[in-house]
């Protein structure tokens, strides 16, 4: 009933602007106006040219009286008439049944594909109809992007749950022969740290997702963060005999942010480095100022990245190769974690590559520019 009620008065109001703005510029009032003050023309204007809602208001033989801006820039008008078909089935529809009609269409406008909502309401009498246009390309982008997101945790949660009540069932199967159980049970140990591990992540991720931008945040030696970041790389680096050096050009350099996630990623930066490297190969991460940024190069003399999955290996869940990632315990969610703890302290990460050769991940923070007081070290 609200739809009805803006509805008519949309149409009432645009039309009766549209065909009587002349008038209403000289100062008479508009029709369609509530009682009292007029309504100036100018002050429609500025508010139907504002919304984010495309509006455009048909005659009776179906030629385009008016549009506002939104809808101009949704291309559904050409040389005077609705571009889509089925546009103007709806207006048609709504006019012979004298009801608002809504309806979910795909408009080509231009190169692009649009997905809109679209009311039609006739005005009272019949002649005018109206569409309003909302443009829902984006939420329909975003609920994709959920529904992928769940789907893709559902299956990664599924393998380690179900790897573990398998082993369950061979450990029953086997109660008399201690070697079988131990074997069994130390599969298990595995799949339940993948398990925590993958939790651990999401639950990372969702805080990071949904955090504004750092304002304000206490300066951080960058050298802490290294030290604290090779420490966490420390064992898993020890197992494929790989040297992991770090360098800082200067040990004042600071920058403005949460120490244990800046820690975090450059972890998983150096986590990589490694379980994408050969064994008895070398990682390093340096830091460096460059103007006002400060540079944290991770390299490695791995197995690098093709052109074609740099751009994605920062997308949650993305791995190049699914079965490697899982054999070294990636969870696949370590380079969106990075991604975000960049964006959230206002720098980014870009990546370097030759396959068969390395890879070297950049993050760029802004540097800070209060050296004094600085943390000494970061809190685990
Ligand atoms: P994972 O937990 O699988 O390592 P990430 O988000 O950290 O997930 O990385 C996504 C994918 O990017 C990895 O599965 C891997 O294919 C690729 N990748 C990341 N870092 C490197 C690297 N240093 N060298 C080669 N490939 C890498």
């Amino acid at each position: 009933m609200a739809v009805v009620v803006v509805l008519a008065c949309v149409v009432a109001v645009v039309a009766g602007y549209a065909l009587g703005r002349r008038r209403a510029l000289a100062g008479q009032p508009l029709a369609g106006e509530a009682a009292g003050e007029p309504v100036p023309a100018a002050a429609l204007d500025a508010a139907l040219d504002a919304l984010l809602t495309g509006i455009v208001i048909l005659d009776a033989d179906e030629t385009v009286l008016w549009t506002n801006p939104a809808a101009d820039a949704m291309r559904v008008v050409r040389a005077g008439r609705l571009a889509a078909p089925a546009l103007a089935q709806l207006a048609r529809r709504a006019r012979r049944e004298e009801a608002p009609l809504h309806d979910d269409l795909e408009l080509s406008g231009g190169r692009d594909v649009h997905a809109v909502h679209v009311v039609a309401s006739a005005a009272p009498g019949g002649r005018h109809v109206a569409l309003l246009l909302d443009d829902t390309t984006d939420a329909r982008r975003v609920d994709a992007v959920r529904r992928d997101f769940v789907a893709n945790v559902s299956h990664e949660l599924k393998t380690p749950v179900g790897a573990m009540s398998l082993l369950a069932e061979a450990i029953q199967g086997c109660g008399d022969d201690p070697v079988s159980v131990r074997r069994f049970a130390d599969r298990m140990l595995v799949e339940s740290g993948r398990l925590s591990r993958l939790v651990q992540e999401l639950i990372d991720l969702s805080r990071l997702q949904g955090a504004e931008p750092m304002r304000t945040a206490d300066s951080v030696l960058v050298s802490a963060i290294l030290s604290e970041a090779v420490d966490r790389t420390r064992l898993a680096a020890a197992a494929s005999d790989i040297e992991v050096v770090a360098r800082v050009d200067d040990a004042a350099l600071a920058v403005r942010g949460d120490d244990r996630q800046l820690a975090t990623a450059v972890a998983n930066l150096l986590d990589n480095a490694v379980a994408y490297s050969p064994v008895r190969t070398r990682v390093a991460v340096t830091a460096r100022r460059h103007g006002d940024e400060v540079e944290v190069a991770v390299t490695d003399q791995g197995i690098g990245i093709s052109p074609a999955d740099r751009d994605r290996v920062f997308e949650r869940f993305y791995r190049v190769d699914p079965a490697r990632s899982r054999e070294t315990g990636g969870t696949g969610l370590g380079l969106a974690i990075v991604k975000h703890i960049a964006t959230n302290h206002g720098g980014r990460v870009d990546v370097w590559s030759v396959e068969g050769t390395g890879s070297t991940f950049t993050l760029t923070l802004p540097a800070s520019v209060v050296p004094e007081p600085v943390k000494e070290g970061v809190a685990t």
